[in-house]
C-alpha cells in the first residue's frame, strides 16, 4: 500500500485510523484531564512516538498528528500561546517520522475551536484564524490529507473544510454526535454530512461521544445520504439509548466518583471489549463505511481486533490470543488433563 494516497486506498477497501490520543496518553500519566492540551510533544515527544508505533503496529493505516486540541484556543486556557507553532510543528514532524518508516499515511488534525459562535465576527475571525494557521502547518509538513473532528456546529465543520479544501488536501470531516442527534445548527447528523458532502468533503461521518451500538444506526442513514465516502470512528464504551454517548454514562456501582460522573477519566467499566470493535468494524463495512477506527479511549488491541476483522493481518497479531495453549483452559494435547478438568473450578 505504500505510496498510496488516501483516496486510493478506500477505492481499494477500508483504511483504518487510530485516533484517542489525549485520553491514552492521559492514562499513561502525560496529559491533564480537564485542559486536556497536547503539551507532551514537546515534553515527551518519545511517548507519543511510541504510542503512533503502538497504534501503526496493531493495523492504523494512518499516523494522525497529535494536533488535537493544540490550537489556539487551547493554548490560551492553560497561559502557554507561546508554544503554539513548536507544538504543532513538533507533532507533525513525529507523526511524519512514524508514517515515513512504516509507510503508513500522514493526516493532519484539527478540531473544534470551542470558541465558535455563528452570530459573533470577532469569534469567527478567530476560529478562521486558528484553522489557518493549523493547516498551513500540516502543508509544510507534507502531509497527505486533513482531519477535521468532533465538530458540534456545521458552520465550523464547514469553515475548517473550506481552509483544508484550499490547501488542495483532501479533507475527512467528522461531526460528534451528542445526545440529541443533531448539530447545534439543529439538522440532523445525516443533513449535516451531506452539507459537508457539498462543500467538497472527501470523507465524511462521526467520531468520538458515542460508542458503536448508538453510532451505527446514525452511520447507516449517513451511509444513505451521500455519495463519497463515510468514516465511523466511535469510542470503544457501551453507550445505550439512554446514554447515547460517553459523556452521559452513568455509574450506578460507583459512589466515589469526585465529579458524580465517569466521564473522562472513570470510564473504565463501561469500555468495549476487543471482539466487541472488531463486530463493529464488520458491521460498518458491511455497508460499505470505509473510513474506519476507534476514538477516546481506544487501545492498540482495539485497533488490532478491528484490523483483524477487516481481514488484515499487521505485526501485532503476532501476539494475538492462542487459547489452545492456555495451561487451564487450552486443548492442545501438550496441556495436562488435569488442568483442564481443573479448570471449570477457577
Ligand atoms: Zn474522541
Amino acid at each position: 500500500m505504500a505510496g498510496k494516497g488516501l483516496l486510493e486506498r478506500l477505492a481499494e477497501g477500508p483504511v483504518i485510523c487510530a485516533e484517542g490520543y489525549l485520553f491514552e496518553l492521559e492514562r499513561r500519566g502525560y496529559v491533564q484531564a480537564g485542559p486536556y492540551v497536547p503539551e507532551v510533544v514537546l515534553e515527551a515527544p518519545e511517548a507519543v512516538r511510541q504510542l503512533h508505533h503502538e497504534f501503526v503496529r496493531a493495523g492504523s493505516d494512518v499516523v494522525e498528528a497529535f494536533t488535537y486540541y493544540g490550537h489556539r484556543e487551547k493554548l490560551k486556557v492553560i497561559g502557554k500561546e507561546d508554544i503554539l507553532e513548536p507544538l504543532n510543528r513538533q507533532a507533525l514532524q513525529i507523526a511524519k517520522d512514524v508514517a515515513d518508516e512504516s509507510g503508513s499515511l500522514l493526516g493532519g488534525d484539527l478540531s473544534n475551536t470551542n470558541t465558535y459562535d455563528p452570530d459573533d465576527p470577532q469569534s469567527l475571525r478567530f476560529v478562521r484564524q486558528a484553522f489557518e494557521e493549523q493547516v498551513g502547518w500540516a502543508v509544510d509538513a507534507d502531509v497527505d490529507f486533513i482531519v477535521g473532528e468532533t465538530f458540534s456546529w456545521l458552520g465550523e465543520a464547514s469553515l475548517a473544510l473550506e481552509i483544508i479544501k484550499s490547501s488542495g488536501k483532501p479533507a475527512v470531516m467528522t461531526l460528534a454526535m451528542h445526545q440529541a442527534g443533531i448539530v447545534r445548527e439543529g439538522l440532523p447528523m445525516h443533513e449535516a454530512c451531506r452539507h459537508l458532502e457539498d462543500a467538497g468533503a472527501d470523507v465524511v461521518g462521526l467520531n468520538c461521544s458515542r460508542g458503536p451500538a448508538t453510532m451505527l444506526p446514525a452511520i447507516e442513514r449517513i451511509r444513505q445520504s451521500v455519495s463519497c465516502h463515510v468514516a465511523a470512528l466511535p469510542v470503544p464504551y457501551r453507550t445505550t439509548p439512554d446514554q447515547p454517548t460517553f459523556q452521559s454514562l452513568k455509574d450506578p456501582a460507583c459512589q466515589c466518583l469526585p465529579e458524580g460522573r465517569p466521564f473522562p477519566v472513570a470510564l473504565d467499566p463501561f469500555t468495549c471489549n476487543r471482539y466487541e470493535m472488531a463486530e463493529f468494524a464488520r458491521a460498518a463495512y458491511a455497508m460499505d463505511v470505509r473510513y474506519l477506527g476507534v476514538c477516546c479511549g481506544a487501545g492498540p488491541h482495539h485497533i488490532r481486533a478491528l484490523a483483524e476483522a477487516l481481514g488484515r493481518r499487521p505485526p501485532a497479531s503476532r501476539y494475538s490470543p492462542d487459547m489452545a495453549r492456555h495451561s487451564y483452559f487450552g486443548t492442545d494435547p501438550k496441556i495436562t488433563a488435569g488442568n483442564r478438568e481443573y479448570a471449570a473450578r477457577l
